[in-house]
């Protein structure tokens, strides 16, 4: 192996570039019209166009792949996750033009490709399965009963599904159809296939995967397990290695069946077989049972923290297998030492329902300490065609507690502007007592919403701490007092406002080696260092806040708390910029409007669905945010609408 083409953007892209360096290998970006500047594109030896911004006319192109590894020489093809790199007939494809594909065979892809017949070859493997039905017969009528056999709730899954998409659950009877044609939807957009099955719904599940690896040799061997039970719209937030909490008996046995799984199907190079842990059903050992949920035959997002605990390079372990060598260690050889966490930081907006953000990142910036695998820097636009994955920070520590530590500290010095993130959520998740306590399930985000998206009251040491770099005149914008400190008075009254218009007043004095501010509360607060990141003294401890400059004000960081302070009243500013509080809905992203539920005139009640909107191969409920009347539609089913797109107004009563 020689040269080696990623089928990929982003920072999986990226990822594989460095390992392929460091062994020598020559590397071969492709890149879409968005992609053009992209650091993928920059980091690569050489790099190849492949077409317009959309996935499916340039990412998903195995011709144009192919044809850019016979442009450039490319002896082989990392495909990396998502995109392609599950395709059966590309992998033969590949392997057909002479190249190395690096990932498993194309019938080993082909027997997990379908959740279906994978359950079906782990169930004939012996491994188990979660009980529900998984038949070709898709009539309704069969679905129906078959509903009525495992019992309610289920959950409704697509066969081809991925990623979350064309998944639905369904809490009784009177909720299946409508749940089975909007599962049916939207698998048949995202995937082309519209085939369902029905699972039995675990109410409290927690996911836990095993990494594993085959070579050509028969050798298959498992790199411990990962918890992704932090997850949001099924979809992964917060990965660590190894899963708390379990008995070394679940792990050894959840490991076996794992490398079962890979036998079963002469598995080579890296795949994780997921399992889904039932809290609430006990097996005889008292742990909790497991079940196959399926198979993915490719490297996995969250890899990075097998490789923190294991200390190995798994992409150095899949082109060495792809070349035909021997697993690098037998399975006694491997070893876990310590604890790791990834967070994903995505670009989307946790208060509105999590759903993915656009715009061009002005500033991008991370401590130097933790691993980081980013494909994004400044400058670069995020655009609705991909995933809005901006980086993963992962951290490894001797103890959990250390790892989690080691996040929430890196999360309140990460500085993202210019598209929105969930930075502040992932920082209250990961800082949250119950995570830190491993009381994880995939629940989590749900059951804990408020504290996670509202946080806490601001501390008197986070107020004082943003009136400290106030004074000191650090951080700029419009409305911005300057006064420096030189200039201090023996005394200053000083008000901040937060965002939702809280005032805070204080007075704040220049003491030796510092300055001193005492709260209307009459708490004094002490506060030492420099500006941006002090030393506070309050109520007898000692807290590090990280700040960060805002327009007019400050952003206080203090162990995954986040708070804003700004030095005029945000109420007086004209009342446009405090927020559209009325009841105009709009659409949250460009998309199709799939349905329309209201007339004008129509009475709704908070909550109710409004409409419907088709964005990024997902649909996104509308539903209205107070009592009132239906004024106006403006919208109609099969609509193209873009972002902030006036759809439907209520009036409120
Ligand atoms: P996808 O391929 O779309 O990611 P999975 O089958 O891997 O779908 O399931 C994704 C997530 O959905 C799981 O991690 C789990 O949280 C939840 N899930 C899947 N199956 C069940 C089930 N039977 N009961 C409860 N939750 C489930």
């Amino acid at each position: 192996m020689r040269k080696l083409l990623i089928a990929n953007r982003g920072e999986i892209a990226c990822r594989i570039i460095r390992t392929a360096r460091r062994m020598g290998i020559a590397t071969v970006a492709v890149f879409s019209e968005a992609d053009a500047g992209a650091p993928h594109v920059r980091q690569a030896d050489a790099a190849v166009p492949i077409g317009p911004a959309p996935a499916r006319e340039s990412y998903l192109v195995a011709e144009r792949i192919l044809e850019a590894a016979r442009a450039t020489g490319a002896d082989a093809i990392h495909p990396g996750y998502g995109f392609l790199s599950e395709n059966a007939e590309f992998a033969e494809a590949v392997r057909a033009a002479g190249l190395v594909f690096v990932g498993p065979s194309a019938e080993a892809i082909r027997a997990m490709g379908l959740k279906d017949t994978a359950k079906a070859r782990m169930r004939a493997a012996g491994v188990p399965v979660v009980p529900g039905y998984m038949g070709e017969d898709q009539g309704l009528a069969r679905l129906e009963q078959m509903a009525v056999s495992i019992g309610y709730p289920l959950l409704i899954k697509a066969v081809a599904g991925g990623g979350g998409k064309g998944m639905r659950p369904v809490a009784d009877k009177s909720g299946f159809v409508e749940a089975l044609l909007a599962a049916k939807r939207e698998a048949a957009s995202a995937f082309g296939n519209d085939s369902v099955m029905l699972e039995k719904l675990i109410r409290r599940p927690r996911h836990v995967e095993v990494q594993i690896f085959g070579d050509a040799h028969g050798n298959v061997v498992h790199l411990f397990e990962r918890d992704c039970s932090l997850q949001r719209r099924h979809q992964k937030v917060i990965e660590e290695a190894p899963a708390p909490g379990l008995s070394s008996r679940l792990r050894h046995i959840l490991g076996v069946a794992a490398v079962t799984a890979g036998i079963a199907i002469g598995y080579e190079n890296a795949g994780t077989v997921e399992f889904i842990l039932d809290l609430d059903d006990p097996d005889e050992a008292g742990d909790p049972k497991f079940y196959f949920m399926e198979m993915n035959t490719r490297l996995q997002v969250e890899h990075p923290v097998t490789e923190a605990i294991t200390g190995l390079d798994l992409v150095e372990w899949q082109l060495r297998v792809a070349r035909g060598e021997m697993l690098p260690l037998c399975q006694e050889a491997i070893e876990a030492r310590g604890h790791a966490i990834e967070a994903r930081l995505c670009a989307e907006n946790p208060e509105a329902g999590f759903l993915p953000a656009t715009g061009r990142l002005d500033r991008l910036a991370f401590p130097a300490d933790a691993r980081i695998d980013t494909g994004v820097a400044e400058t670069t636009e995020v655009s609705i065609h991909y995933d809005p994955l901006l980086a993963k920070i992962i951290t490894h520590g001797e103890t959990r507690a250390a790892a989690i530590a080691a996040l929430v500290r890196t999360l309140d010095q990460t500085v993202v502007e210019g598209v929105a993130t969930n930075r502040a959520f992932l920082a209250r998740l990961a800082a949250h007592p119950a995570f830190v306590a491993g009381d994880v399930h995939t629940g989590f985000i749900a059951e804990h919403r408020e504290a996670l998206l509202a946080g806490q009251p601001a501390p008197a040491a986070a107020v004082a701490a943003a009136a400290g770099a106030a004074m000191d005149g650090v951080g700029a914008g419009p409305g911005f007092a300057r006064p420096f400190r030189l200039n201090l008075a023996a005394e200053t009254h000083l008000a901040l406002w937060e965002p939702t218009g809280t005032e805070h007043r204080l007075r704040l004095a220049l003491v030796p080696g510092g300055l001193c501010a005492r709260l209307a509360d009459g708490e004094e607060v002490r506060l030492e260092g420099p500006p941006l990141a002090p030393a506070v003294h309050a109520g007898g401890a000692v807290v590090r806040p990280v700040l960060v400059p805002i327009a007019g004000g400050h952003e206080v960081r203090i162990d995954g708390q986040a708070w804003r302070f700004l030095a005029a009243n945000p109420a007086w500013k004209s009342h446009s910029a405090a927020g559209p509080a009325d009841g105009s809905i709009t659409a949250p992203m460009p998309g199709r409007v799939l349905s329309v539920h209201v007339r004008p005139g129509e009475a709704v009640r908070a909550g109710d669905r409004l409409a419907v909107l088709e964005a990024m191969k997902m649909e996104h409920r509308l539903a209205a945010p107070f009592d009132g009347r239906v004024e106006a539609v403006h919208v109609a089913a099969g609509q193209q609408v873009g972002e902030g797109a006036l759809l439907v107004e209520i009036a409120r009563g």
